[in-house]
């Protein structure tokens, strides 16, 4: 063995060689992506449309809380009178959880479990006449009256019933009415371009919202609930409000238009879990997509498209370390990240802020949306599916 390659191996060996006293591993707390619920945030929205809309709020929790996990309890604490889902399912975990608010399930097949509704006093929308006979059925079976809405499709050409049909859907519900079957309690339209305010599309969905409220009552319903108005209705189109405002976006801080200031509800974490220094031009992950121009230092993050994370943001994805912003290099994979930290002194277990309310420099969900091509909705909804919650916010958690 040469001199050259003996100095080399004894290296390799020093560097292999156990230290004699381990190093303690980060806090436990620190290993995992978490995402946290201001609980504080979703009560501050909820109430800021109760009192500014003047109208009852349907707190809408479908596809789990938007992502947020179980937020209904915070909704009816904080001024929601009604609690909307798409599916029978849901309403009926939400009914196990305790919950017996005034609730309505909108998007159900005509084979849907109508009777488990019915027995659980859940209200259900109709857009058909199968719906309609079937709801009838199960309330005859069942022995009591199914709680209906009859839903209008006033442009959106998706689960509303048609206007053509409107009429007779009305003169069949209000015979099934009579028989004690169903009891026409809501009427409801949902607009296709509320996020535009200003847009005229909205004022001709009002008009033939208001047109259907008409037949209805002249068919012979009388139903007390109007509702037209989602969250960018609610907020911004006072005329689409009538007697509730179904709200699910408010509730998580989005305003579909970009107006409103309303208060995100999620921050989403995870820690430095490996580091290492890297010369110029390392090509990072996949493809090599990225490649440094000097040397820097990278952190891997344990969260990836796997978690939520949309892949698409890949070029313009940063994330917050002690209140720094940092980029993401090179692919976004399904469990990971790498951030370039530069020469900053950023160390393991160091929490990385991906996405939070914007107050503490970290990147925004609408800055996640903007980067990935899409609406805030899809980010929080996605971000809810593998990690786990935490329902307390992020400054709680530091709290103690
Ligand atoms: C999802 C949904 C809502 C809630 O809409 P936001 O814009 O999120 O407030 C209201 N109504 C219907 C029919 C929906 O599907």
């Amino acid at each position: 063995m040469t001199a050259a390659a003996a100095h080399a191996s004894a290296q390799v060996a020093a560097q292999a060689a156990v230290p004699a006293v381990l190093p303690a591993p980060p806090p436990a707390a620190h290993r995992l992506a978490e995402l946290y619920v201001d609980r504080r945030a979703i009560a501050r929205n909820v109430r800021h449309f109760a009192h500014a809309t003047g109208t009852p709020v349907m707190a809408v929790v479908k596809a789990d809380g938007f992502g947020h996990g179980d937020v209904a309890e915070i909704a009816l604490a904080n001024g929601a009178t009604w609690v909307g889902v798409a599916t029978i399912p849901e309403a009926m975990r939400l009914r196990e959880r305790g919950i017996a608010a005034p609730m309505l399930s909108w998007l159900n097949p005509v084979d849907a479990d109508w009777e488990d509704a019915i027995g659980a006093g859940i209200d259900v929308a109709v857009t058909s006449f199968e719906q309609l006979y079937a709801v009838a059925s199960a309330a005859e079976r069942a022995g009591g009256t199914a709680r209906l809405h009859l839903h209008l499709d006033i442009g959106m050409s998706r689960e509303g019933a048609p206007a053509e049909s409107w009429s007779a859907l009305c003169v069949a519900a209000a015979a099934l009415e009579t028989a004690g079957r169903v009891r026409v309690v809501g009427i409801m339209g949902h607009l296709s371009s509320a996020e535009t305010p200003a847009s005229r599309q909205n004022d001709v969905e009002r008009l033939r919202f208001v047109n259907g409220v008409r037949v209805a009552h002249r068919r012979g319903l009388t139903p007390s609930e109007l509702h037209l108005a989602a969250t960018a209705g609610a907020l911004h189109r006072p005329d689409s409000r009538f007697t509730l405002s179904r709200v699910g976006a408010g509730l998580y801080g989005i305003d579909p238009a970009g107006i409103a200031a309303l208060t995100p509800a999620l921050t989403l974490t995870a820690p430095v879990a490996h580091l290492r220094r890297v010369a110029a031009n390392t090509g990072i992950g996949y493809g090599h997509d990225h490649t440094t121009a000097r040397a820097t230092t990278l952190a891997v993050l344990p969260i990836g498209y796997g978690d939520g994370l949309p892949r698409a943001a890949q070029e313009h994805a940063q994330v917050a370390i002690r209140g720094r912003r940092y980029p993401i290099v090179g692919r976004i994979s399904m469990d990971q990240v790498v951030v370039d930290v530069g020469n900053d002194a950023v160390e393991l277990g160091d929490i990385a802020v991906l996405m939070g309310p914007g107050t503490r420099h970290e990147p925004t969900m609408r800055d996640w949306a903007e980067w990935s091509g899409t609406i805030e909705h899809e980010i929080v909804t996605r971000l809810g599916v593998r990690n786990s919650r935490v329902l307390r916010s992020y400054d709680e958690r530091w709290a103690r």
